[in-house]
């Protein structure tokens, strides 16, 4: 099954009963049973609820793992995965992870000692140097926000094979439509579902998918135990959204193609960051792991005023956190994503006061361009 087809017809299809053609959202609880211990499968929803899995199996199938989960949030979804270690234990992670990622490791998860250390992934000495007696985990993020830093995956992967660490890829930015971190050699792939695999600014959820059976129990038990679990309508939404992503991505990437012409000859613009760009200093490892390059663009105005200037006057770029849905969207980095990042930790990272990053969405690009354009004027 090719990919787009899989987007439909994968994991769980319809409902056997009635031959509907959408999974039924089982708003319930609990599950009679015949006899005590007797029963169809679901005991409890936070065990297992049937609209929630079959959401997992279809993650499941697009990532190419051996079992799927849905959380609340992309953040229960970063938090379960870390849960598999146990205290003592340590985590290479990306250096410009994902802010709310940093903040649970060094506020929350640090206190139940687990000790985490970022460095630049894309560099893999980098993170040989890091290993520790008690490292147990390589976390990834790749494409990264706002720099769209790449890392290699399965360089990274030969590299955690050997050591016997666990490879964990946060794959939000380039979703399972074009990337899929499992065959690259990973042992564990999530995603802010809340982003592109939703789609319409309308849920917030996390998805992970596992590459072992052991991995699937171990998460499972987690899953369960934590009960940081997805409910059936969310489930429903994001098995909506998903049947739409290829078309979501290839249409929103055709735009940030367009978009990215022009803001290369625009004056005001200086450094654009675009992994589709081949000045963009991971676009070969992009183009080799990866089958698009998305719509996340992050690009200098020049000034902490201008940007703010550009924020203020677009109409269709929408100020708001967040990414990946229909709307296109504008932010400032050094103010909102990553403000609780100390100015110069950002100014060593290159997240400077001008830099604006933008999510392009799926409105007409001439509208885009124009308000774009308008706003640099402005
Ligand atoms: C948004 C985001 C998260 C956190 O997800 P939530 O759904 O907001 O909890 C994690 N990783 C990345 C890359 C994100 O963009």
């Amino acid at each position: 099954m090719r990919k787009k087809t899989q987007l439909i017809h994968g994991g769980i299809v319809g409902d056997e009963h009635t031959g509907a053609v959408s999974v039924p959202i089982y708003q319930v609880s609990t599950y009679k049973q015949e006899e005590v211990g007797k029963h169809k499968g679901y005991e409890y929803s936070r065990t297992g609820n049937p609209t929630r899995f079959a959401l997992e199996e279809l993650i499941k199938d697009l990532e190419g793992g051996e079992a799927g989960f849905a959380f609340g949030s992309g953040m229960a979804a970063v938090t379960a995965v870390v849960m598999l270690l146990d205290a003592g234990d340590h985590i290479i992670m990306t250096d410009d992870v994902y802010g709310g990622t940093y903040r649970v490791m060094s506020k929350v998860l640090n206190r139940f000692g687990i000790e985490s250390t970022l460095v630049d992934t894309s560099n893999l000495d980098e993170v040989k140097a890091a290993v520790q007696e008690n490292t147990k985990m390589v976390y990834l993020e790749t494409p990264t926000n706002p720099l769209l830093k790449i890392t290699d995956i399965a360089e990274v992967a030969a590299f955690t094979k050997e050591q016997n660490l666990l490879l964990v890829v946060d794959n939000t930015f380039s979703t399972p439509y074009w990337q899929n971190p499992i065959a690259l050699g990973a042992d564990i792939v999530l995603h802010s579902a809340t982003k592109y695999i939703g789609g319409h600014s309308d849920v917030v959820a996390g998805l992970v998918v596992v590459a072992t059976k052991k991995l699937a129990e171990d998460l499972h038990f987690v899953q369960n135990s934590t009960g940081g679990v997805l409910g059936p309508q969310d489930s429903w939404l994001l098995i909506r959204g998903i049947k739409t992503l290829g078309i979501r991505m290839e249409e929103i990437e055709e735009n940030t193609k367009t978009i990215v012409d022009f803001l290369q000859e625009h004056p005001l613009v200086s450094t654009i960051y675009y992994p589709g760009l081949e000045s963009h200093v991971g676009h070969e490892v992009a183009k080799k792991q990866a089958t698009g390059f998305g719509g996340m663009v992050s690009f200098d105005v020049g000034s902490k005023e201008k940007a703010e200037q550009v924020l203020r006057s677009t109409k269709y770029f929408t100020l708001a956190e967040s990414l990946g849905a229909v709307e296109s969207l504008i932010s400032l980095p050094a103010q909102m994503t990553h403000a609780s990042i100390p100015a110069e930790r950002r100014a060593e990272l290159g997240i400077t006061d001008g830099l604006v990053r933008i999510s392009v969405g799926l409105e007409d690009v001439e509208d885009l361009i124009e308000d774009l354009k308008h706003a640099f004027e402005a």
